[in-house]
Order: structure tokens, then sequence, then C-alpha cells
């Protein structure tokens, strides 16, 4: 049996039926569950086509919205106390 080649049939936890080993993940399957990962935070994936001048602004302006998130959380914090 040991050289006959195991054709691999994985199991709900992605461990082989036969000899145990475990799904090998593609860099593509990585890359899905980081995505996952991100969406299940409640997080949205943006695209967009811009000028590098445009970009720099964009990042500069999101940069600004996530500080203005967590001031506004402080902020909201302060007021219920
Ligand atoms: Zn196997």
């Amino acid at each position: 049996m040991s050289n006959i080649k195991c054709n691999h049939t994985y199991d709900e936890t992605g461990h082989c039926f036969e000899c145990d080993k475990p799904k090998p993940v593609t860099q593509n399957e990585r890359k899905q569950q980081e995505r996952e990962r991100k969406r299940a935070a409640g997080l949205v994936r943006i695209e967009l086509w811009l000028t590098p001048d445009q970009a720099k602004t964009v990042r500069e302006c999101a940069e600004g919205l996530k500080q203005a998130d967590i001031f506004n959380a402080g902020k909201l914090k302060q007021r219920s106390l």
C-alpha cells in the first residue's frame, strides 16, 4: 500500500480520509480567506483607477476618515459618561 500514491479525498476539516494529510492551501485560497476575514469584520473593498496625485489625495482622505472615526468614538464615549 505504501508505494501506491494516495488520491487524497479531503474531509470537512481539510484532512485526507486515507493518509490524514492536510489539504494544501493555494495562494488564491489564502487570498480568499483573507477577504472573507475582512468582510466578516465589516470591511468593504473599493477599487479605483486614479492618477498618482489623485491616489495620494484619496489615501490621505482615507487616513483622515480612520482617525476621525476613532476621534468620534472617543467623543461619543465622553458624552455618555
Ligand atoms: Zn491522502
